[in-house]
């Protein structure tokens, strides 16, 4: 066997093993064994290089077997063994949160009415990143990573498509990386937002997160794996076309589904409606609550053409859940029926569709999960 075979054996089996603890935690070392499939000295060789990096610690003791014996010493993993810092790119707002590796927030931040500016964006991520600095505690690995989420097209790293802001092609990833002396890596928001309802729960492997914020996108999961496509470009359901020759569209096209029932399109036409400059949800959400009929006959229109997107997901991925990511639905809540009343076909009858119970902090914990994997060496 090549010495490069057994280097990639033994990286692949420390993978196993420490997911397995991950998942199923405190385990034994025979627990291990029974688990992996792996024998028993090959799990003890591993268990030994995982304590010494401090990935893992013993704890406790375990009940003795059936046929008596010594009570065996668990293992767990270590989450505070390390910290990833989040970073949420929005369309008019920034949030950042440091976090342990299983995603416990020990600090965040919120800015809203924050514009993302191509010149200033790397100095601002520098900056949050030195602040978290002087706020890290103790751990043994300190900043592991930082995970960036983009509102917009991301592919191996590359900020391909950002429609409502200008970082395409701004090569952050390779940049932010030099500067801040750890990996950075970068990633569409949807996707993310889809990592942290799985992450969730995991027994739903074939799922579909859909974000609505100043767009419309989808992270789409298939058997627990992301689904990006060739050019990352899956999942961008908020250019369906939902009206040839319909409004105008960044990506080039007309009639795309965005410009009719993304949080932006719909507080612009709740504006145009009312004569508001600056609509909010919550000026929606009271207009709505008071029976205006203007406002419910907009409300009832997105429903119906969210129901249109959950239709044309539904039926060519087929989704055992679909979860919706927005400040609207969370707002007005009786939403969620009403698309389910415009969702008529036999195809669309079993499919579940719930608000993300994890709502603004799906993108941070989804940006955690994605830094704390790759620092982890999991999703290899
Ligand atoms: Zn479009």
């Amino acid at each position: 066997m090549q010495y490069t075979d057994k280097y990639a054996i033994r990286e692949q089996n420390e993978r196993i093993i420490l997911h397995t603890i991950i998942q199923n935690g405190p385990l034994s070392r025979a627990d291990l064994a029974k688990e992996t499939g792996l024998n028993k000295g090959t799990v003890s060789e591993i268990v030994r290089v995982l304590l010494a990096r401090k990935l893992i610690n013993e704890t406790g003791i375990g009940s003795s077997t059936e046929a008596g014996g010594r009570r065996p010493i668990l293992l767990q993993f270590d989450q505070k063994a390390a910290l990833t810092v989040a970073i949420d790119l929005g369309y008019n707002y920034l949030s950042s949160a440091l976090m342990y590796l299983d995603g416990e927030t020990i600090h965040e931040t919120h800015r809203e009415n924050y514009h993302v500016n191509r010149q200033t964006i790397l100095a601002e991520v520098e900056r949050l990143f030195q602040d978290y600095q002087s706020r890290a505690p103790e751990t043994h690995y300190g900043i592991s990573s930082v995970a960036i989420a983009i509102h917009g097209t991301v592919l191996h790293q590359q900020i391909l498509f950002t429609p409502y802001y200008d970082l395409a092609n701004l090569d952050m990833a390779e940049i932010l990386t030099q500067k801040l002396g750890v990996p950075v890596y970068l990633e569409n928001e949807a996707n993310l937002s889809a990592i942290a309802e799985f992450a969730q729960d995991r027994s739903k492997r074939d799922l579909v997160s859909i974000s609505i914020h100043s767009g419309v996108g989808a992270g789409i999961l298939l058997d627990g794996k992301l689904h990006s496509g060739k050019n990352g470009y899956s999942g961008e359901i908020g250019h369906m076309i939902l009206f040839p020759d319909g409004r105008p569209c960044p990506c080039g096209n007309h009639g795309c589904l965005e410009q009719y029932c993304s949080e932006k399109a719909v507080l612009e036409e709740f504006g145009r409606l009312k004569g508001i400059t600056t609509p909010t949800i919550a000026d929606v959400k009271a207009a709505f609550l008071t029976g205006d009929s203007e406002t419910k006959a907009l409300v009832d229109q997105t429903a119906k053409y969210l129901a249109i997107a959950i239709n044309n997901v539904s039926n060519t991925f087929n989704p055992e859940i679909i979860y919706i990511n927005s400040r609207l639905v969370d707002a007005l809540p009786t939403m969620i029926p009403l698309v389910k009343e415009n969702l008529t076909s036999f195809l669309t009858a079993s499919i579940t569709i719930q608000p993300s119970t994890l709502a603004k902090q799906a993108i941070l914990q989804g940006a955690s999960s994605i830094a704390a994997q790759r620092f982890l060496k999991l999703n290899e």
